[in-house]
């Protein structure tokens, strides 16, 4: 059952794009911002996550999102009684335009460092033009945002007593990032810690070659191998607390409805986490093998 829900909401996210683009619904409504850990708030809208991490050096912003989205994500963490001006550091999931078209006036506003994985680096910084996807009609167009810092596979970000890892996770985008930290839960016993995970992106479109054929070549050298490296490193990941760069990825909006009640701990979810990343490995290898069959003909 979650994994044919999974599968139609993959498919929903892939027609949704092309036919909505921009304006699908959920990724500008906002919702109330909400705590995760004792340092990590939720500060995205329905659907287009935003993750601000809160040190005693200032604070870390995880996506700018949609290049409308910059004034509902700081009123999310004003409301939380943060600083819009104590961002120091913005870190992005992927480069696409959901996820950091706001970057650069971002970065205007709160002179944050951004610091971005070495894959997406040319995409962000030229605002999607060198994406290998492009020109499509998913592939829309932001301001480009100059990189302070790139970022390779495992590096950390550092900030007053934070410490976050950078996963490389790509194929969805050449830099897309999973990002961990560990944390500790409000309502649970001082001194536990839980792994938290925010998962960067694990999906495709039809316009993704896996395989090279005599009509068109690969999507980028190294797809494939992107993709396996990404699910073998998930696959690794110790999780307690599944989140990502999509509310949809770990059903968000239903556990949130449990939140009143329980708290943050609805976001405990190591089953959830490992079904996710398992149905999106299968979906993966359904889709390499059928490009590899049409190819054969
Ligand atoms: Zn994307």
């Amino acid at each position: 059952m979650r994994a044919t829900l999974s599968c139609l909401f993959l498919l929903l996210v892939c027609s949704s794009r092309s036919i909505l683009a921009e304006v699908n619904p959920s990724w500008t409504t906002s919702i109330a911002p909400f705590q995760i850990t004792d340092n990590l708030y939720y500060v995205g809208s329905e659907d287009l996550a935003s993750y601000l991490i809160v040190t005693r050096a200032g604070n870390i912003l995880i996506n700018a999102n949609l290049a409308s989205s910059p004034p509902q994500i700081r009123a999310s963490v004003e409301k939380l009684g943060f600083h819009w001006s104590d961002t120091r550091i913005l870190l992005n999931s992927q480069a696409h335009y959901d996820h950091v078209g706001g970057a650069a006036e971002v970065i205007r506003e709160t002179h944050a460092k951004n610091m971005v994985m070495d894959g997406d680096v040319s995409v962000i910084e030229t605002g999607a033009r060198t994406d290998f996807l492009s020109p499509s009609p998913n592939i829309v167009r932001y301001a480009p945002a100059h990189v302070d810092s790139v970022l390779h596979d495992g590096d950390t970000v550092r900030l007053g007593d934070v410490v976050l890892t950078a996963h490389k996770t790509a194929g969805h985008t050449r830099g897309c990032t999973t990002w961990t930290m560990r944390s500790h839960l409000p309502g649970e016993p001082a001194g536990t810690m839980r792994n938290i995970v925010i998962v960067g992106g694990v999906g495709f479109w039809s316009e993704y070659h896996f395989v090279a054929t005599p009509r068109h070549s690969v999507s980028y050298p190294g797809i494939t191998q992107d993709f396996r490296h990404t699910f073998s490193e998930l696959r690794a990941l110790p999780c307690d607390v599944f989140l990502g760069a999509h509310g949809g990825y770990f059903d968000m909006l239903t556990k949130l409805k449990r939140y009143a009640q329980a708290g943050p701990r609805v976001f405990i979810d190591p089953a959830g986490y490992k079904d996710f990343v398992a149905d999106a490995q299968e979906t993966f290898v359904k889709a390499l093998s059928q490009q590899e069959a049409a190819t054969a003909h």
